[in-house]
């Protein structure tokens, strides 16, 4: 959890029960614990409904409102000023003797990388929020893909009854026709509009009514069949019907629900117990082709808890998900350390999810990524921003360990470097390697033992940030150290011309708020820079270069020439150093030393980190080492250096110009704005390759758009997406590759980054 937790326990502490923190009792049995998340379109209710299950579970004292910005999932400043949910937090709340842990993810497209990251490792099932008064809307079939890429168990949640233009039937059809799937209905409401009252459960014909005047639907009214018969006779009547249609449908997706159906005979024999059983069956089945469904109205307060009781019912705990990496483990410790937060008392903690074995507080980890042993000092669990000390915390739960200080977000950590090692062995075993000499041989056998591959995209944007004053450096140093280690998809480094620290970073928004966490956390008013796409540079043509480099340090004399060639290899990818092979030359390399000879290629390579036109890398090329003369005693810095300058001096000579990076699009949207969309990215100098037609797999009245366009055309793009298209349009993009740019763009860009007309 961040630190604004605690900010909202300053400002409003009468939410906070300290007394239920400490009641809650962590699970132990792995059976009890699910760990979910909630998806949804923005705005269909998914920070209202979690503000709810946390007052319900007793966790906060009071709901919050998203228009009054103060609820506790939204808890990060930036997130609350734009009321949109950004990064990953994770909660964990008691139910019925359960403990769900829920883990929220990003919806922004800037943060694809952080949804993405960690797949299905953290979330075992989820709960899809639906707007009842709109159906299945654009994002909500982006989740739903990213839901089943993920094979993630999951149910429904139809939300906003109470809305004049709530309606089941017309939510669920919207279920059938755009996500392709059976919704079984679990769930009968009780009035409807502003009458809505509550809800009668199908399964066990248990009645839920809330009375509008209570606790803020803590207390409910619970009847049973009988009851229900009794007071609503109509209400009732209707449920069974209803009941006996979820009975039947659902037999289609178990045959032993069916079994049990023909042996029972009638359809309101058929035991609860039996029917309840039968409906976890097919959800935790991700691919059943059904979606057990519930609904409700989370800002009325109706159908909240049912929808928990769902969330234990239904949902898988840690036992029912198979994680094939676990076979490397067995009963050892394995876990993943999937967020780090920096902590102003307990200082850098890391949230670790623990598959296999016990996390001791007595001992010591061993981090696979890092290949090092390292100590920890407390392991606690984490009740929002409240952390209690624990001895152990088995598998299936969230724990928290503070102390650790090599590990990053990311990294799969076990309990010693003997069961790495045994678990590297299984892995390469399993694929059929043979033992190896390699370095990077070596890295890929600990790649298959790893829990998650660690691939970071290269960062698309820059910017350069500034503490105000040379007395704010220190603080704004540690601010970036600490957010590095939190966030692997931030990069930073020094501009070797200006001396300016550069930020890089997965889009606007990503920027923006490690700027804006900068000044709120670490209380550094920094400055940011103008918003620089990351462009590449490209050699078009082969040239050569043969320079001296000397410089007379003190009364000695550091010299190196070289003889270079470069060579544009198109699709290459980042820029190499070879050395020739040619007889003659080949002699003479020989008698240099390696460390030398490494210093030459450090220096060759650092030349093309910062191209001649506007300091980006240079890509695509071979650089080729055809003669190198070391002067007598000229040192390694200075060979280094000379390296670079003479690299400087040849790409001057060369014919170099500017690449851009080109997104791939994916664009979801209802049928009515695929012009509107197609046109704006042809603007953009984009393109749309491929579209679906109506009544595809993607669903009736919804259209898949994909394309490219360059990034420096998307600044903005999700929120302008947004407005045209009223909200009916969701963006996905990733980097797909560099292109070259025509003359004239080029000459825009360097203008625009420069300030200067060339
Ligand atoms: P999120 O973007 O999915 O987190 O959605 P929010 O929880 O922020 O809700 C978006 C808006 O819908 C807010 O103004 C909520 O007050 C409102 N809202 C949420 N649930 C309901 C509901 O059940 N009924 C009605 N009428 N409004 C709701």
């Amino acid at each position: 959890m961040r630190l604004k937790m605690f900010k909202i326990i300053k400002e409003y502490p009468h939410r906070f029960s300290i007394r239920t923190f400490f009641s809650s009792q962590i699970c132990c049995d792995s059976s009890k614990i699910r760990n979910i998340g909630i998806m949804a379109h923005i705005d269909a209710g998914k920070t209202t409904t979690t503000e709810r299950m946390l007052f319900y579970s007793g966790f906060i004292s009071r709901v919050g409102e998203v228009h009054t910005g103060d609820t506790v999932m939204d808890y990060m400043d930036q997130e609350r000023d734009r009321g949109i949910t950004i990064t990953s937090a994770a909660i964990t709340l008691p139910w019925h003797n359960h403990q769900i842990n829920l883990i929220d993810t990003p919806g922004h497209v800037d943060f694809t990388m952080e949804v993405e990251r960690y797949k299905n490792l953290l979330k075992d099932g989820g709960i899809l929020i639906l707007d009842g008064s709109a159906g299945v809307q654009a994002q909500t079939l982006t989740v739903w893909r990213q839901a089943n890429r993920n094979n993630i168990s999951r149910i429904a949640y139809i939300n906003k009854l109470d809305k004049p233009g709530g309606d089941v039937t017309r939510t669920l059809n919207s279920i059938k026709k755009r996500l392709n799937v059976k919704p079984l209905l679990t769930q009968m409401p009780l009035g409807r509009g502003k009458d809505l009252l509550g809800i009668i459960d199908l399964v066990d014909m248990t009645g839920f009514i809330w009375n509008k005047n209570s606790d803020q639907g803590k207390i409910f009214t619970k009847m049973d069949s009988n009851e229900l018969k009794n007071t609503m006779f109509n209400s009732w009547k209707e449920a069974l019907q209803l009941r006996e249609q979820l009975i039947e449908e659902s037999c289609d997706f178990d045959n032993q629900l069916a079994e049990e159906v023909i042996m029972a005979e009638r359809y309101d024999l058929v035991d609860a117990l039996n029917l309840r059983q039968g409906l976890r069956r097919i959800a935790l089945n991700p691919s059943s082709g059904a979606l057990v469904t519930c609904l409700g109205s989370s800002y009325k307060n109706i159908g909240v808890q049912p929808l928990m009781n769902a969330v234990i019912q239904y949902l898988p705990s840690p036992l029912d998900v198979s994680y094939p990496f676990l076979r490397f483990y067995g009963s050892n410790f394995c876990g993943l350390v999937f967020k780090i937060v920096h902590h102003p008392q307990k200082g850098v903690l890391s949230f670790v999810r623990v598959y296999s074995g016990t996390l001791s507080s007595n001992s010591a980890i061993f981090n696979i990524n890092k290949q090092q042993t390292e100590k920890f000092s407390k392991l606690m669990i984490a009740f929002a921003d409240d952390f209690r000390d624990v001895n152990e915390i088995s598998a299936g739960n969230i724990a928290v360990v503070s102390g650790l200080k090599l590990s990053r977000t990311g990294d799969t950590i076990v309990s010693s470097q003997s069961v790495a090692k045994a678990a590297i062995k299984a892995a390469s075993v399993d694929n059929d390697k043979s033992p190896v000499n390699d370095d990077d041989e070596a890295d890929d056998e600990i790649n298959e033992a790893i829990l998650t591959t660690p691939f970071i995209p290269e960062p698309v944007f820059f910017c350069s940030i500034e503490p105000p004053s040379i007395a704010a450096q220190k603080q704004f140093d540690i601010a970036l150290e600490c957010l590095s280690r939190e966030d692997p998809s931030l990069r930073i480094r020094q501009d070797p011309e200006t001396g300016q620290c550069v930020l890089g970073g997965m889009g606007e928004l990503h920027l923006e708020i490690i700027a804006d966490r900068i000044r709120t956390e670490w209380k550094v008013d920094v400055e940011l820079g103008k918003l620089q796409v990351a462009y590449r540079e490209i050699p078009c043509s082969e040239s050569k270069l043969s320079e001296k480099f000397e410089r007379r340090i003190s009364d000695k004399i550091h010299s190196l020439q070289l003889s270079l060639m470069i060579h544009p290899v198109k699709g290459k990818g980042p820029s190499e150093v070879h050395w020739t092979t040619d007889h003659e030359a080949v002699l003479n390399f020989q008698k240099i030393k390696p460390p030398l000879k490494k210093a030459i290629e450090k220096g060759i390579l650092s030349g093309l980190e910062t191209g001649p036109l506007l300091g980006y890398p240079v890509m695509d090329a071979i650089i080729l080492i055809n003669d190198a003369q070391i002067g007598r005693g000229t040192s390694i810095p200075m060979i280094s250096g000379g390296a670079t300058f003479i690299t400087k001096s040849l790409l001057r000579n060369t014919d170099v110009r500017l690449a851009e990076p080109m997104m791939d699009l994916e664009i979801i949207c209802e049928d009515d704005v695929v012009e509107t969309v197609q046109q704006d990215v042809t603007r953009r100098r984009g393109e749309i390759d491929y579209s679906t037609a109506r009544q595809t797999s993607e669903g009736e009245g919804i259209s898949l758009l994909k394309g490219s366009a360059p990034l420096a055309e998307l600044r903005g793009y999700s929120s302008h997406l947004r407005i045209i298209s009223s909200g009916k349009a969701n963006l996905s993009m990733e980097v797909s590759h560099y292109q070259l740019m025509s003359e004239h763009d080029q000459t825009a860009a360097i203008e625009e980054v420069t300030g200067f007309a060339q």
